[in-house]
């Protein structure tokens, strides 16, 4: 088996989220949690942020998984995602959320709550110098802009966009519904094809490509098709989008994740989210070549990753 870098993984837990496994069995019971079992939901923001990279890790082992890029989620700093990387330095892979996602006491619809483009470009310039972190995660957009044309999201981005620039970094936007209250509008894609032309030097990686919903994969496809510095991750997809994917832009800017998270990791049925992504993988492509390159070689040139094996250069 080849090697395989998962490049979306979210770390950092709480102990209401550890104990409510029993409740996320499958994917429509996490989409619902937050509304099923609002009070259970809710806990963490009262609560002590927990290290699980312990658990990360025993999952890893178990799905074969050699080495994760991971980033925070909501109510998990980028200094506490540093730390629990720090620790498996030879596995983990530290990136900056520098629009922290929203928690139910941190509304971004309180202006107090929005960052301003400067300030988010300040954070990722921290994460980066002071943290050792070699990009930016998923960015929760509606953070540092209400606006809804796309001219002006990407002028608002641009600050960031420019630090990416600068230190030759990729950033990974999120694509279709999260799970999380509000700002769907940013879910389809349609408007990073303004950002991407702008920073043609800085890979943009559209996450979960579309969530398995066809409008928004359809769109995932235009913004690459149109813009050869985006790139396509595959967790939360099917594989009859991932050979459409691998038809239209090819194999070189479509990458392995998993969205592996402290919620979703209780996801059982029909099937956990890691082996779900290996078999969308393997399912799209029976061509040992192309299944390398989305496992590893793409994640390896966009992380600067080198095999920790040493059997890839
Ligand atoms: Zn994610």
């Amino acid at each position: 088996m080849d090697m395989i870098i998962d490049s979306h993984v979210h770390v950092g837990t709480f102990p209401s989220i550890e104990s409510a496994g029993q409740f996320l069995s499958t994917v429509p019971d996490v989409v619902a949690f937050r509304t099923r079992h609002r009070a259970l939901y809710e806990r963490f923001v009262h609560e002590e942020a927990a290290d699980n990279g312990e658990t990360l890790i025993a999952d890893m082992n178990k799905f074969g998984i050699d080495r994760a890029i991971v980033q925070g989620r909501p109510g998990i700093t980028n200094d506490f995602v540093a730390r629990i990387a720090a620790r498996y330095p030879d596995r983990l892979i530290p990136i900056a959320v520098p629009t922290p996602w929203p928690t139910p006491v941190d509304d971004p619809r309180d202006e107090e709550k929005m960052m301003s483009p400067k300030a988010v470009a300040g954070e990722l310039e921290r994460c980066i110098s002071d943290l050792g972190m070699i990009g930016a995660g998923e960015i929760f957009v509606r953070r540092l802009t209400r606006t809804l044309q796309p001219e002006d999201i990407a002028d608002d981005l641009a600050p960031m966009m420019d630090v990416l620039a600068r230190r030759g970094m990729s950033v990974q936007i999120p694509t279709a519904w999260t799970q999380l209250p509000g700002g769907l509008f940013y879910g389809d894609p349609i408007w990073v094809d303004e950002v991407a032309n702008r920073y043609p030097s800085v890979p943009i990686i559209l996450t979960k490509m579309g969530r398995g919903i066809d409008h928004c994969f359809e769109n995932c496809l235009a913004v690459a098709m149109r813009n050869e510095n985006v790139h396509l991750e595959i967790s939360g997809s099917s594989s009859a989008h991932a050979r459409r994917a691998l038809q239209t832009i090819g194999p070189t800017r479509l990458l392995f994740g998993t969205d592996w998270s402290p919620v979703w990791r209780f996801v059982r049925t029909p099937e956990p989210v890691v082996s779900k992504a290996i078999r969308i993988v393997e399912e799209a492509t029976n061509d040992l070549d192309v299944r390398e390159r989305l496992f590893s070689a793409t994640a390896q040139i966009l992380y600067g990753v080198s095999s920790f094996r040493g059997d890839v250069a």
